[in-house]
């Protein structure tokens, strides 16, 4: 490939410049289209005909392996079949160290393990139809205020010099933040987004010991890094740094002028020798290798471009609509993605994360022999919102709640709310249903509540993604509280109605001190986002159609001090810093490691049902070692001797052949003039890089993901359950371990294991657990490796982090 070929790979052709949200230049020569790079993690972004499935924070509630792989094979399907080449999608950070940090729900729950299982679960659905999954943010990005430069005005931001640093230790690093992106690349996630934020004071997309060293040595990361959208912040550092694709292709504070760090100036930078072919030959290689190595028909063949714009709803509109440039042509051939499939996958999902938390009186599921003929349904997310469901991004607030605001939300083809779902099943059953939506008429409340049997009250929490704020909310949530008077509306229903249930629809953990004691709360639901069946699914766990199995995959606190605040202060310097001095004490880890009770802590959800889980077997499957090995081989890391350099004449802007469209990001060179800075001088290098230099393999490296031999099993551990209750239903069993603490201190539990499992009545079942090298050991900063420690392991079965039915234990000494 020429230059500008290889170029045209790397950078994205500019904002709103072509269909996607983002997209690459093309290669026609060798058949290779624009690729479509398009959000998200929930479903396809911006265009209509797509099923809005619920969201990764919901996949996490299930705590369904085998579910939430399907999730990602529907997710991959509708890309697919509206063209899409690459997914940004899963999202597998934030990890969830903040509890209103607004884009939480976007991924799997509070805890490294949850989030790597889940999140390789669903890389290899979505690769498996053939589209490129891109796992997202790498790394630290547990907040929204201050990620992004000038994306709010000083009043609200300060006058940032630079976003904000998030400072992670070397094992907090290992054990928690990179632990999910590792397994992910091990499941074979084609591409990684740079975050917007700095790791350890340099942004995460120019950060080298980030891309460079962790991600694709130690890692052993065979695809490309692309940089969220305006994260790259220079040219030769991020490519040198490791970077490999710039997008949306812009510089990031002035989008749609045509400018970009890379484009023409990467060209450049090539022919002036400050960046080396090989290094453009790398990030050419490892953008095209993912489509081969996933088998995807997209390449080659032009056949497979995205039949939707993300930039108009009509059929018909200008080629460049951003730029107001072009011809008329199609632009929507609004294909209709969805399958029974998707239909079916996205409900069970929904059904599967809701968590029952209370059942007092055993009020659920509703039973009309038990006197339950008159039903109250209140809360403002019991509803629709006077918006509609589809307000941009969903930033419309004002009811039922699909999924937080932001890049990862899709528009709804239509959307079943909690009211529509439980009124038409409460006429089936011949009750009589009312619903009050106004949460400030606390007066009216008092008294229809009042002619109730049972009230059910909807409430919730939104956030989002930084760059939309809603009520004063810039992504993160400025409180915990539940919104729209909904602490009031539900202590007035307690006060009156016979049965208050609860459903709480909300983001992440929210305050419910207020009210969860009160005698009147018969029952109460947390629900995270569940896109557009949220409804249906809730109706049918309250009527009791569907057994709830979620699970919570975060830790509700009863006080807020337990909980991590958003940084939201700066000093002068406008760098704003963020210590994460929880170090590697995340979630149910910290709680337990200083004995705080929880509210409702990570891993717990009741059922309908009862279960027993009994017998716990603990065998030994390979004597564990106490040293890693090195690994046999390590992966390519790509080296060659510096290729020519053809003339700078063959790169120039083909005028003859193509008339530039305004904004739109070419890789051609301006002019002839790139050699020097005087005659015969080269650019320097950047202080302290050297092209030639030599890196030593790290023992912790070798294969995707890291050494393989952190995957041998070295134990198995079974354990039965029972179903002993009279209802049909799912139930999580969670393993857990306590490591020694001989060289290292651990938390006293951290989890290492889950299965769900279905059982009729009396039903019973045998789960088996693996136990890995990775999953005993500790990383050790000093030698840089995982080591296991000689002493005992304490391995404990239980229903959630605290609920323990079993425990045994390991013995490893050498
Ligand atoms: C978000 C990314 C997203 C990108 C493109 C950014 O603001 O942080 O998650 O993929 O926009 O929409
Ligand atoms: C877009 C996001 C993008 C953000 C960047 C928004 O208008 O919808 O996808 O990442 O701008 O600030």
């Amino acid at each position: 490939m020429s230059i500008p070929e290889k170029v045209n790979l790397t950078t994205g052709t500019g904002w709103g410049s072509d269909r996607c949200i983002g997209n690459t230049g093309s290669v026609p020569r060798l058949g290779i289209p624009n690729f479509c790079i398009q959000d998200g993690p929930n479903g396809v972004r911006f265009t209509d005909f797509v099923t809005h499935f619920p969201s990764g924070l919901a996949a996490g509630a299930t705590f369904n392996k085998y579910l939430t792989y399907k999730r990602g094979l529907a997710i991959g399907k509708e890309h697919k079949a509206k063209g899409v080449h690459i997914v940004l999608g899963p999202t597998i950070g934030p990890i969830g160290l903040k509890a209103a940090g607004g884009r939480n729900w976007e991924s799997f729950g509070a805890d490294p393990y949850i989030q790597g299982v889940l999140g390789a679960a669903t890389v290899e659905g979505i690769q498996e139809e053939g589209v490129v999954a891109c796992v997202r943010h790498l790394v630290g990005n547990e907040q929204e205020r201050f990620r992004q430069l000038g994306e709010w005005d000083e009043g609200v931001c300060g006058d940032l010099e630079t976003s904000i640093s998030s400072n992670i230790g070397d094992r907090a690093m290992h054990e928690i933040y990179l632990w999910p992106f590792a397994e992910a690349i091990r499941a074979g996630a084609g591409s990684v987004m740079c975050s917007y934020n700095q790791v350890n004071n340099s942004y995460a997309c120019e950060n080298s010991y980030l891309l460079n060293y962790l991600l694709k040595e130690e890692l052993g990361f065979q695809g490309f890094v692309m940089s969220d959208w305006g994260a790259q912040h220079t040219g030769i550092y991020s490519g040198l740094a490791g970077l490999d694709m710039s997008m949306p292709g812009d510089v990031f504070d002035d989008w749609l002028a045509g400018k970009s760090y890379w484009g023409p100036l990467l060209s450049k930078s090539i022919y002036n020798h400050t960046m080396p072919q090989e290094r453009l030959n790398d990030m050419a290689i490892r953008i095209l290798a993912p489509f081969f190595a996933i088998e995807s028909t997209s390449i080659p063949g032009e056949d497979d471009t995205p039949n939707f714009s993300s930039w108009t709803q009509h059929t018909f509109g200008q080629r460049f609509p951003y730029q107001h440039y072009g011809p008329i042509v199609q632009q929507n051939w609004h294909i209709d993605a969805r399958t029974s499939f998707s239909n079916k996958v996205a409900l069970q999902v929904a059904q599967e994360a809701i968590v029952l938390l209370k059942n007092s009186r055993k009020i659920l599921p509703i039973d009309v022999e038990c006197g339950v003929k008159r039903i109250l349904v209140t809360g403002v997310l019991a509803g629709a919102d006077p918006k509609g469901f589809n307000c941009k991004d969903q930033r419309c607030i004002e009811g039922v709640m699909t999924l937080g605001w932001g890049s990862a939300a899709v528009n709804n083809p239509y959307v079943i709310t909690p009211y529509e779902a439980i009124s038409a099943k409460a006429r089936e059953l011949g009750m009589v249903v009312d619903f009050a939506s106004d949460p400030w008429d606390l007066e009216n409340l008092e008294s229809v509540s009042d002619a109730a049997d049972l009230c059910i009250v909807v409430v919730g929490a939104y956030s989002g993604e930084g760059f939309i704020e809603v009520e004063g909310n810039y992504g993160d949530r400025t409180n915990l509280s539940l919104w729209f008077n909904g602490d009031e509306v539900i202590k007035k229903v307690a006060e009156n109605c016979e049965n208050a249930v609860v459903v709480v629809n909300a983001v992440g953990p929210v305050d419910m001190e207020e009210w969860i004691d009160l005698e009147g709360i018969s029952a109460v639901l947390f629900a995270p986002p569940l896109g557009q069946f949220v409804g249906q699914a809730i109706a049918e766990v309250l009527f009791g159609e569907v057994n709830p199995s979620g699970r919570l995959p975060f830790t509700i606190a009863r006080k807020k001090q337990h909980y991590i605040p958003i940084v939201t202060e700066i000093d002068e310097s406008n760098e704003p810093q963020d210590t994460f001095d929880r170090d590697i004490y995340l979630d149910y880890r910290f709680f337990d490691k200083h004995n705080l009770r929880p509210r409702y802590e990570f891993g717990y959800g009741l059922s309908y049902s009862t279960f027993v889980v009994e017998n716990i077997q603990i065998s030994e499957i390979k004597p564990p070692s106490e040293y890693l090995p090195y690994p046999e081989e390590y992966l390519p890391i790509y080296r060659t001797i510096e290729d020519d350099i053809c003339d700078p004449e063959d790169a120039l802007f083909p005028h003859e052949e193509l008339d530039p469209v305004p904004g739109y990001i070419y890789p051609y060179l301006y002019d002839r003039d790139v050699y020097t800075l005087r005659d015969g001088e080269r650019f320097p290098y950047p202080y302290g890089y050297k092209p030639d230099h030599e890196t030593f393999p790290p023992l912790a490296g070798g294969g995707l993901g890291g050494n393989p031999a952190l995957w041998d099993v070295f134990y198995e551990v079974t354990v039965d359950v029972k179903n002993t209750g009279r209802l049909a239903g799912g139930h999580v069993v969670q393993l857990y371990v306590e490591l020694p603490s001989t060289i290292h201190i651990s938390p006293p539990k951290v989890l290492r294991g889950f299965e769900k499992v279905y059982l009729e009545p009396q039903g019973y079942q045998q789960v088996k657990f693996e136990l890995t090298r990775k999953d005993l050991s500790v990383w050790d900063a000093y030698s840089q490796q995982w080591i296991l420690q000689t002493g005992s392991y304490d391995i404990f079965v239980g229903s959630s982090s605290r609920r323990i039915d079993l425990c045994g234990e390991i013995e490893i000494g050498f």
